[in-house]
C-alpha cells in the first residue's frame, strides 16, 4: 500500500467509525484542530492511563500534578519562550531550512541560495485576556507544553511529599502552539496534548539517568503493540539543541508521511529551577537532608504528545487481510488501549429470549470491561465493524445457547470462533 493511500485510509476510518473529526467541521473547520468522537476519546484515554500507570502508579519516584493551563506571565519570560518564540523566521525556498532572518548574512548557511520568504513574526504562543479589562497588564498566555506548571510547583511538591532525590513529577494535559506549518492530520496540532515527566536528579546522576530514560521510553511504545522496526531513536545534533538543553533524544515513529518525532527525551540540565529562582526571588535550589548541602538539580524530561503517540498506535494497528476473497479490515491495537473489549451481538434481535440473555451478559460483563451491544445488522456486518474498530473478542449468543448456556466468542486476530459456558 502506498503510504499516502495509508494515510488516508486511517484519515477515513477515523471519521466514518468515530474515532477523530476535523473540529467546527459544520463551520468549514478550524485549521489544525481536531475532536476526538466516541472511540476516539475512549482510545485516548487509554494511551493517557497506560503512560500514568507506567510512569506514576507502577514506579515509587514519580507523584502526579494536574498544573492550570493559564500562568502567571512572568513563567513564560523566565522560561525564555516569551524572547525565545517571538523572532522573525524566513523560509529558504530552495532547501526549505528555516532561520532567524536577524541571523543571516545574505545567502542561505546551509544551500547558499539568496531565495527566502517574507519574514513572519512567529509568535508560537496564543494568548488571551485574564479579568474584564483588556490591557497588557491583564495579557496572559495559554501555556505551550506542560512542564513549567511542574517546575513552579517543585517546591510545593517537596514540601507537601517529603520527596527526596531522584524523584519525578508527572502530569498530562492540554498545551496550545500557534503553529505555522500544520498538517499531517493530528501529527502537528495547534490545541494539543502532552505527557511530561520531570525528573528531578543530582547533576552526577544525570547522564546515567538519561540514558535509562530513554531506554524506558521507547521500551514503552514497544510493549503497547508499536512494531519495533517503526521505531527509532533520534540523537539532537548540537545545532538543533534548545539553549537549555546538555543533550536531546527523540523517539520517532515511521508514519505514512516519514520519520518523525513521537517524544523527546532531554536533559535540562539546571536551567529551569534556576531561572524561576531568578524570576521570582524564591529561592528553589533542593536541600540534601543528610549533608544540608544546597544546590539547583538536573531534570530529565520524558516529554511526549498524546496525540502524536495515539495517531502512531493507529496507524501500526490498521492491517488488510483477504479472507474468503474479501479484504477484512482489522485494527489490531493493544488489548490495553482498545476502546472496547467485547461486543455482545445476538444473532436474532427479533428473538426476545435471545435480546434478554445478551442484554444481561453485558450487564454483567460491564462491571469489568468496556463492552458494547449492536444488534443492527446482520452477523457478518457486526463482525466487520467490530474488526474495523479492533474490539478484541466478539461474543454471539443464539438459539442455542438458550438452551445449552453455551455463547460463542470471536478472536478479533484469528476469527477462530470457540464455545464458552455462560453464567447467565
Ligand atoms: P516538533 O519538532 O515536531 O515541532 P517539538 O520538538 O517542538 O516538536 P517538543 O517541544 O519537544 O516538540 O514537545 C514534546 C512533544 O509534544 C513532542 O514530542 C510531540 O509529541 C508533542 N507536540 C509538540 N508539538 C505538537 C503539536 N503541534 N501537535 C501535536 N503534538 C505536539
Amino acid at each position: 500500500m502506498k503510504n499516502n493511500d495509508l494515510m488516508d485510509k486511517i484519515v477515513s476510518l477515523c471519521k466514518r467509525r468515530g474515532f477523530i473529526f476535523q473540529s467546527s467541521e459544520i463551520y468549514g473547520g478550524l485549521g489544525s484542530t481536531w475532536d476526538y468522537g466516541p472511540l476516539g476519546s475512549e482510545l485516548k484515554r487509554n494511551v493517557k492511563n497506560a503512560w500514568w500507570k507506567s510512569v506514576v502508579h507502577n514506579r515509587d519516584d514519580i507523584v502526579g500534578l494536574d498544573a492550570s493551563i493559564l500562568m502567571h506571565p512572568k513563567t513564560w519570560e523566565a522560561s525564555g519562550h516569551v524572547e525565545g518564540f517571538n523572532d522573525i523566521l524566513v523560509d529558504c525556498k530552495k532547501c526549505k531550512g528555516r532561520f532567524r532572518q536577524d541571523h543571516l548574512k545574505g545567502k542561505c548557511p546551509s544551500c547558499g541560495e539568496n531565495d527566502f520568504t517574507e519574514g513572519r513574526a512567529f509568535n508560537l504562543m496564543m494568548s488571551t485576556n485574564l479579568g474584564a479589562m483588556e490591557d497588557s497588564s491583564s495579557k496572559v498566555f495559554f501555556r505551550p507544553e506542560t512542564a513549567q506548571g511542574i517546575f513552579v510547583n517543585f517546591q510545593n511538591v517537596i514540601d507537601s511529599t517529603s520527596r527526596k532525590l531522584p524523584f519525578g513529577i508527572a502530569q498530562t494535559g492540554k498545551s496550545f502552539r500557534n503553529e505555522v506549518t500544520a498538517g499531517n492530520f493530528t501529527f502537528r496540532m495547534r490545541e494539543f496534548e502532552q505527557m511530561e515527566v520531570e525528573y528531578f536528579v543530582t547533576p552526577q546522576e544525570a547522564e546515567k539517568c538519561h540514558e535509562k530514560w530513554i531506554e524506558e521510553r521507547f521500551q514503552w511504545y514497544v510493549d503497547l503493540g508499536i512494531k519495533k522496526e517503526n521505531l527509532q531513536l533520534r540523537e539532537h545534533g548540537s545545532d538543533e539543541l534548545a539553549h537549555y538543553a546538555k543533550r536531546c533524544c527523540d523517539v520517532e515513529y515511521n508514519f505514512p508521511f516519514g520519520w518523525s518525532e513521537l517524544e523527546g527525551i532531554a536533559n535540562r540540565a539546571d536551567f529551569d529551577l534556576k531561572q524561576h529562582s531568578k524570576f521570582s526571588g524564591n529561592d528553589l535550589r533542593y536541600q540534601d537532608k543528610i549533608t544540608n548541602e544546597r544546590f539547583f538539580p538536573y531534570v530529565i524530561e520524558p516529554s511526549g504528545g498524546v496525540d502524536r503517540a495515539t495517531l502512531a498506535f493507529l496507524v501500526d494497528a490498521y492491517h488488510e487481510e483477504e479472507v474468503e476473497g474479501k479484504i477484512r479490515v482489522v485494527l489490531k491495537l493493544n488489548k490495553k488501549l482498545v476502546p472496547r473489549y467485547i461486543a455482545i451481538l445476538p444473532l436474532l434481535k427479533k428473538n426476545d429470549d435471545i435480546v434478554n440473555m445478551a442484554k444481561n451478559i453485558k450487564s454483567d460483563l460491564q462491571k469489568d470491561f468496556v463492552c458494547v451491544y449492536d444488534d443492527t445488522a446482520a452477523i457478518g456486518k457486526l463482525y466487520r465493524r467490530q474488526d474495523e474498530v479492533g474490539t478484541p473478542y466478539c461474543l454471539t449468543v443464539d438459539v442455542q445457547s438458550l438452551e445449552d448456556k453455551q455463547v460463542t466468542i470471536r478472536d478479533r486476530d484469528t476469527i477462530i470462533k470457540k464455545e464458552f459456558l455462560s453464567k447467565i
